[in-house]
């Protein structure tokens, strides 16, 4: 494990010990009261100012393990020093040249991200569109899948269905939030883009009904594939092959939102590559790295850790027939696949090659998810789920909130983050050593009996 080595070896000599007291100092106030600042984040009481690996360090110097890793955009941990490489190389030679022109780096990116799609048994997916943001990844699947369904399969331009699940976070702009079914992202922002249908996430006759009411007009199916800001929700195994079934009887596309849970986060390259797996309460990927392909989507949205942490880079990976409706001048952005972000591109997908840390999510997944699901057998935590090293754990409300918990959870040095009342997810970084994980548990089993 040469670069993950690499890392853990610096966080591992920097564990905090007793007397080390991290998290000690949390409470360290916000910049300038918030007086300038939007208010729309209530950030946790820590004031971050350096970071290496699984661990950052605030501004009074108290350090704190990152078990939320930037909503899995951290997957290889804080600075990765191939990645920083990659990042500090092309910074010497050109940081923007717009889409205007030609740029050296941008198809050998689109060329290294097919590849790696095509090594998992994803070959269908031949094409891809650089973006910037997640939420930029998701409007232009939907635009891609729109146009496809209105030019090549003769849907009316004012018509035309998508059915979205439930619980859904795609992202923040007004299209997407338009069907969010969450109040605080949704309400307040009307008029609502038209065109979307709910339906409850995980239910196979629900969707079938959907599907069945659309007929003719529907354009495609859009899912998280595993639902990351609802509480990493798995929906069960024959969910996805039903969404696939049911997309392909109409010619309608099947979009899968990998934004949070790709990249490695579930054990896997993709977290399309978990369906069919034995394993569904524990939350313990048991395959090994070849996996037939279950589930393929027509459109796989990809963001957060495709930049390393490091810069907003997005991408929709597609079908040839799908993408290639994306003609010159109908869509673009003008950050959208900048130099700097091909070469952080290039680097991750030279990481997750490698297969190491893929890996490294379902063995020190294994670890975390047996220590929660024996949290849960002795009733400290009411439920925990997940895929890899990534998991949703449902507090008794009657203890405390979900936020209450991530307070305590800062005092002893860890970084998490609350979803939706008394759920907390956990999402370190792959690249963290066991010792590390097993300290970061150490912590959260601890105030989860003082909770
Ligand atoms: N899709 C999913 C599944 C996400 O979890 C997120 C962000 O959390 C997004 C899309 C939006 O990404 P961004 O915040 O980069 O726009």
């Amino acid at each position: 494990m040469g670069s993950v080595m690499s890392v853990t070896d610096t966080e591992k000599s920097t564990i905090p010990t007793a007397a080390g007291t991290p998290g000690a100092t949390a409470g360290t106030s916000v910049p300038n009261g918030g007086r300038h600042l939007a208010p729309n984040y209530k950030p946790l009481d820590v004031t971050i100012a350096t970071a290496q690996g699984s661990w950052v360090t605030d501004t009074a110097g108290a350090r704190y393990f990152d078990a939320l890793a930037g909503y899995s955009a951290l997957n290889f941990g804080h600075r990765h020093p191939a990645l920083m490489a990659a990042l500090e190389r092309q910074l010497g030679r050109v940081t923007l040249t717009s889409r205007a022109f030609q740029f050296e780096l941008m198809e050998p990116y689109a060329d290294a991200l097919v590849a790696l799609a095509a090594a998992q048994g994803f070959g269908a997916l031949d094409m891809m569109l650089p973006m910037n943001t997640g939420a930029e990844a998701v409007e232009t699947a939907l635009k891609a899948a729109r146009k496809y369904a209105h030019t090549v399969r003769g849907i009316a331009p004012d018509a035309g269905t998508v059915i979205v699940a439930d619980g859904n976070f795609h992202g923040r702009t007004t299209t997407l939030i338009s069907f969010s079914t969450d109040p605080d992202a949704h309400a307040g922002y009307g008029p609502y883009t038209p065109g979307f249908v709910v339906v409850p996430y995980g239910d196979v006759a629900a969707l079938q009904a959907a599907v069945d009411a659309a007929g003719d007009t529907l354009v495609a199916v859009l899912l998280e594939t595993i639902q990351g800001e609802a509480g990493v929700i798995v929906p069960p195994a024959d969910y996805l092959p039903a969404a696939r079934t049911a997309c392909d009887a109409g010619g309608a596309l099947l979009i899968l939102d990998e934004i949070q849970s790709g990249l490695g986060r579930t054990g896997y390259t993709f977290a399309c590559q978990n369906v069919g797996d034995a394993d569904d309460a524990a939350g313990t990927p048991t395959g090994s790295d070849a996996r037939p392909v279950a589930v393929c989507p027509d459109l796989m949205t990809l963001g957060k850790a495709l930049g390393g942490g490091i810069l907003p880079v997005s991408a929709v990976l597609g079908r040839r027939q799908v993408l290639q409706v994306m003609t010159a001048g109908t869509h673009g952005s003008t950050f959208g696949g900048n130099p700097l972000a091909c070469a952080v591109g290039i680097a991750v997908v030279d990481l997750l090659q490698t297969g190491e840390y893929q890996r490294a999510a379902r063995e020190l997944g294994t670890i975390m998810h047996t220590r929660l699901q024996s949290l849960v057998a002795q009733g400290q935590l009411v439920a925990s789920r997940g895929r890899g090293l990534w998991a949703g754990i449902d507090l008794d409300p009657a203890r405390g909130t979900g936020r209450a918990f991530c307070e305590q959870l800062l005092s002893c040095g860890v970084l998490a983050k609350d979803t939706h009342g008394s759920t907390v997810r956990l999402a370190p970084p792959l690249s963290t050593t066991p010792d590390d994980l097993n300290w970061m548990l150490d912590q959260f089993e601890a105030t989860a009996r003082a909770f």
